[in-house]
């Protein structure tokens, strides 16, 4: 009851994607609706509130999410999504909260809003939101969900009181994965960078296929042809591709200086053989690379160039590799 009482406007969830931060806010949304919550907090999961909430139909309960026909400007990375989806929430969506935020509570006297992700607002968006926290509604609660807090206004995220759901550790995660029939649960975990729900995601077959098609590519350059991997990469979802890349020169770089991976458990020893060999320096350069690639995607103008220009890259990288190596 106090601990109801004493719930700010808004509270900021954060963590890294993939770790269960919307399946705890929308517990926490339930438990907090929940006409007969337990002593330890959680949602009954019988009662009418919990009822409607799992139906999807709570009438003071909003879930702002990025629609499926919204346009909008900022950037945000996200892991494997359906490509039609967008990524953005718009003002014109946080305006039409206003409604929902004047009207009587239907039930008991409290309504929620999830954001998630948050960082998915652009501009405009979180500076509409920004007005309804400075002058919060009563009996409203808003729960931020946020993968990059970073990338939130600091109004904004100075209005929230920040909670960080920390990733769960590794032996935890992996079982979990195990429960769930992942057979590589190691493999996918470390491709997910630790975030089991995104390890969960990756593991499918059809993607494991294709990521390890691309791989084996990269890890052998004496026979990679950079034009035909672009082609053979411009039909899929670039931002995996990107992924994909971006943690094999990162194993790569880590290879070479430390003797390690963080992406890839097994590293093939043509990759070990080229971690060895190639120059830091332009290594460091083709990351850069990357990075600009994956500002492109923003602006998806034509993903076969930004696919040709990244691979004739990499090919000079292990093309100076022969120089030094000589
Ligand atoms: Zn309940």
């Amino acid at each position: 009851m106090s601990a109801k009482a004493s719930l700010p406007n808004a509270i900021l969830l954060q963590g890294r994607s993939g770790i269960g931060k919307l399946h705890l806010g929308r517990t926490l949304a339930q438990a907090l609706l929940c006409e007969m919550p337990l002593e330890s907090g959680e949602p009954c999961e019988h009662c009418g509130a919990c009822d409607w909430f799992k139906t999807g139909n709570h009438p003071d309960f909003r879930l702002l999410e990025p629609a499926a026909d919204a346009v909008g400007e900022i950037d945000e990375q996200n892991k494997p999504t359906d490509k039609k989806a967008s990524k953005f929430i718009t003002v014109t969506q946080v305006r039409e909260l206003a409604d929902f935020v004047n009207l009587t509570t239907h039930r008991n006297g409290r309504r929620i809003i999830l954001v998630h992700p948050a960082e998915a607002m652009n501009v405009n968006a979180a500076n509409a939101l920004l007005k309804t926290l400075e002058e919060p509604p009563p009996d409203t609660l808003f729960i931020l969900v946020s993968h990059h807090f970073q990338r939130l206004l600091p109004t904004v995220r100075s209005r929230c009181r920040k909670v960080s759901a920390p990733p769960p550790d590794r032996e935890t995660a992996l079982s979990w994965l195990r429960e769930q029939g992942v057979n590589d649960a190691e493999a996918c975990l470390s491709q997910s960078g630790c975030s089991p729900l995104a390890a969960l995601q990756l593991s499918a077959e059809d993607y494991q296929l294709k990521r390890g098609r691309v791989l084996d590519q990269l890890d052998d350059p004496t026979r990679l042809d950079p034009l035909a991997l672009a082609e053979q990469c411009e039909k899929l979802e670039l931002a995996w591709v990107l992924d994909w890349v971006e943690q094999w020169a990162y194993d790569l770089a880590s290879i070479g200086m430390a003797a390690q991976t963080r992406y890839r458990v097994d590293p093939p020893v043509q990759m070990i053989r080229l971690a060895k060999a190639v120059n830091l320096i332009e290594l460091l350069r083709f990351q850069q690379e990357l990075l600009a690639a994956r500002r492109a995607v923003q602006h998806p103008l034509n993903n076969r160039l930004v696919l040709e220009q990244l691979f004739l890259s990499y090919g000079q990288l292990t093309n100076s590799q022969d120089a030094t190596y000589v």
